[in-house]
């Protein structure tokens, strides 16, 4: 019998094989970008959290301007160059996320 111990990766919530692979967090998708970025700048553990779960994502968060409370957080924190990074659009959803959400609920939102 031959057991393999899998580890959720704090960053992402990936769960990978340390016996298997070596991991690395997907960073296509912008909230786990933003989610890297924030570990490097040793941002608080639920600033973390709270961009893994989209909270600060363009498409996937339930705030109006979930850029802006990044920017908001990264200044309350001490993470100032977030906060530049955020303004500078560098956090912005992409084109591609852009269509997934259109596919999943702008159809029904624009009558189309
Ligand atoms: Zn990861």
């Amino acid at each position: 019998m031959n057991e393999r111990e899998y580890k959720t990766c704090q960053i992402c919530g990936a769960r990978w094989c340390p016996d298997l692979e070596l991991h690395a967090c997907d960073t296509s998708k912008t909230k786990i970008r933003l989610a890297v970025d924030l570990a490097e700048s040793e941002a608080p553990y639920w600033m973390i959290e709270r961009a893994r779960q989209g909270y600060y994502d363009d498409y996937e968060s339930h705030l109006a301007t979930p850029l802006h409370q990044l920017v908001e957080d990264a200044q309350g924190n001490g993470l100032p160059l977030i906060a530049k990074n955020a303004k500078e659009g560098v956090y912005d959803g992409t084109q591609e996320e852009a269509r997934v959400w259109m596919e999943r609920e702008g159809k029904g939102l624009l009558g189309i």
